[in-house]
C-alpha cells in the first residue's frame, strides 16, 4: 500500500488538504490519519495533487499517406504523454484502405499498441464510408470496447449529410458518441482554389485556405443534422472559432445536452500572427490558428461550461524533415503539431496561474470530462475505487519550457521558451510511480487497452 501525504487535492468540485491511500492500483480511500504501518509514504507537502490528465485526441504513429507518419509511435508517444501528466489517451485512428471494414483499423492499432504502450489507451473508431455493413459493425467495435467514432466533413474520406444522418441514427441506437471534425469542405476547397489561382501557396497562406467561417458553417450544419436525429450524442473536436462556439452555446442554452465540445491547447495560446514568421510550417494544422478574439472566446467558453474538454490533437511531424514538404506549398505540408507532453503545464500556466480558470475547472476539462464523456471508467478523478492515476504538481516552481527536456521524437515544440508556472514532480499510473522529476522510470510497457463503456 502507498500513502500520498500532506498534499492539496484538486477535484472538479473542491480543493482541500487530504491524503490518498492506494492499494492494488486503485485509490482505496481519501482522508487523514491513515495507518502508515507497512505503507510506502510519498510526501506531497506544498504540492497540488491532481488526477492524471486524459488526452482524448492524439494521433500517434498516424499514417497520412505518401510514406509519411506522425513521428511519435505509441512507445515514445506514451512516454512523452506520461512525462506530461497524462495516464490515458484515446487515439484517433488513421483511415484504413479505401472500402475497408470498420474492424480493419482496430486490428492494425492493437498490433501497433499491444505491449508497446506505457500508459492506458483506447481508440476512436473511424468511419470513412457508410453502408449497411459498416453500420452493423459499429456494434462489433462497441463490443471491443470502442464506444466512440470519428467522422470528417472534409478531407478525402468526408461523409455527406445523408451518410452522417445514418451514422447518427445508428449511434443513437447504440448509445455511442460521434466525434466530428467540422470544416465545410466546399468552402475550404473554394478558398484553396482561389489561393492557388493567385499563386498564394507559401506556408503563410495556410490559414486563408481554411477561414473561420468554414468551421462555423460545418458546426451549424451538424447542429441541424443532430436535430433530425434527436438524442444522438455528438462531440465537436478541436473547436477553434468564436463563431462555432456561439452556435454551440446557443444550442446548449436550448437545453441540448447531447453535444459536447473540445478545444485544444494551441487554440488557447497562439493566434494567426504565427503564420507571418519564418516558421509558419510549425503551425500548419487544421483548423489553423485564429485571432486573439477567438482565443479569449474559447477561454470564456471553458469558464462558462460550454467547452467541455481541452485536448491536444497531438500529431507531430519534424520541422526539419516531414514539414519541409510544405516549404514551397502549404498544400504539401503534413498538418499537425505536437503537444501531448506540454498540455498540462501550459494549460495550468495560461489558465490557472493567469486566473482564467479555477483549479477545479482545470480538473474538469483536462481529466474528468474527457474520461466521462468517452466512457473511460475509473479514470480522470480522485475517487475511491478509481485507478490511482495521479500527478503531484509543485505550483511554486517556475521554469522555462525547453524542447530538449521533452521526451517525444519530434524536433520542435510550439511552446519552446514559454515560462511555465509550476512543475510536474511525480506521475503515478495505477499506483505505480512512472515519472519523477522529468525522468521516465518504467523499463517495460505496462499500458492497458481500456474497454470503454457506452453510458456517460
Ligand atoms: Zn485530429
Amino acid at each position: 500500500m502507498k500513502i500520498i501525504k500532506n498534499g492539496t487535492l484538486v477535484t472538479s468540485s473542491k480543493v482541500f488538504k487530504s491524503d490518498i491511500l492506494i492499494e492494488n492500483e486503485k485509490i482505496k480511500a481519501i482522508g487523514m490519519d491513515f495507518n502508515e504501518d507497512g505503507c510506502e509514504v510519498i510526501d506531497a507537502k506544498g504540492c497540488l495533487v491532481f488526477p492524471a490528465a486524459v488526452d482524448v485526441h492524439t494521433h500517434f504513429d498516424l499514417d497520412v499517406g505518401n510514406g509519411v507518419r506522425s513521428v511519435d509511435d505509441f512507445t515514445q508517444g506514451s512516454i512523452s504523454a506520461a512525462c506530461g501528466g497524462v495516464c490515458t489517451i484515446v487515439d484517433h485512428m488513421a483511415f484504413g484502405p479505401k472500402g475497408c471494414d470498420l474492424t480493419h483499423q482496430p486490428a492494425v492499432y492493437h498490433e501497433m499498441t499491444k505491449d508497446k504502450t506505457y500508459i492506458d489507451y483506447s481508440f476512436h473508431g473511424t468511419i470513412q464510408h457508410v453502408n449497411d455493413t459498416i453500420l452493423e459493425q459499429m456494434q462489433d467495435l462497441v463490443d471491443m470496447g470502442i464506444s466512440s467514432f470519428k467522422l470528417y466533413t472534409t478531407y478525402g474520406f468526408k461523409l455527406n449529410e445523408k451518410e452522417i444522418l445514418k451514422v447518427l441514427r445508428r449511434a443513437r441506437e447504440l448509445g455511442v458518441t460521434i466525434t466530428v471534425h467540422c470544416e465545410d469542405d466546399d468552402m475550404v476547397s473554394y478558398a484553396k482554389d482561389e489561393l492557388i489561382k493567385n499563386n498564394q501557396i507559401l506556408p503563410k497562406y495556410h490559414p486563408e485556405s481554411r477561414p473561420d467561417l468554414c468551421e462555423e458553417a460545418a458546426v451549424q450544419n451538424l447542429i441541424s443534422l443532430s436535430k433530425l436525429v434527436d438524442g444522438s450524442k455528438l462531440y465537436v473536436v478541436h473547436l477553434s472559432t468564436k463563431g462555432g462556439l456561439e452556435a454551440l452555446k446557443k444550442e446548449r442554452l436550448n437545453q441540448n445536452k447531447n453535444i459536447h465540445v473540445e478545444t485544444c491547447s494551441q487554440y488557447l495560446v497562439f493566434d494567426d500572427s504565427c503564420y507571418k514568421n519564418d516558421n509558419a510550417l510549425k503551425y500548419t494544422m487544421s483548423p489553423p490558428l485564429r485571432k486573439k478574439a477567438d482565443i479569449e472566446a474559447l477561454w470564456e467558453g471553458i469558464r462558462d461550461g460550454f467547452v467541455d474538454v481541452i485536448a491536444t490533437d497531438h500529431c507531430p511531424f519534424n520541422l526539419a524533415i516531414e514539414k519541409q514538404r510544405g516549404k514551397e506549398s502549404f498544400l504539401k505540408c503534413p498538418g499537425g503539431a505536437p503537444g501531448v507532453e506540454e498540455r498540462f503545464s501550459v494549460v495550468y500556466t495560461e489558465g490557472v496561474a493567469k486566473g482564467r480558470i479555477s483549479l477545479e475547472k482545470f480538473v474538469e476539462v483536462m481529466c474528468e470530462n474527457p474520461a466521462r464523456i468517452f466512457g473511460a471508467k475509473n479514470k480522470g478523478a480522485l475517487i475511491p475505487g478509481y485507478d490511482a492515476d495521479i500527478v503531484i504538481y509543485d505550483p511554486k516552481e517556475k521554469h522555462i519550457l525547453k524542447h530538449k527536456n521533452l521526451h517525444g521524437n519530434v524536433d520542435y515544440s510550439l511552446y519552446d521558451g514559454f515560462e511555465i508556472q509550476g512543475e510536474i514532480k511525480k506521475v503515478f499510473l495505477r499506483g505505480e510511480m512512472i515519472v519523477k522529476n522529468n525522468q521516465f522510470l518504467r523499463k517495460s510497457p505496462s499500458g492497458k487497452f481500456i474497454h470503454r463503456v457506452t453510458k456517460n
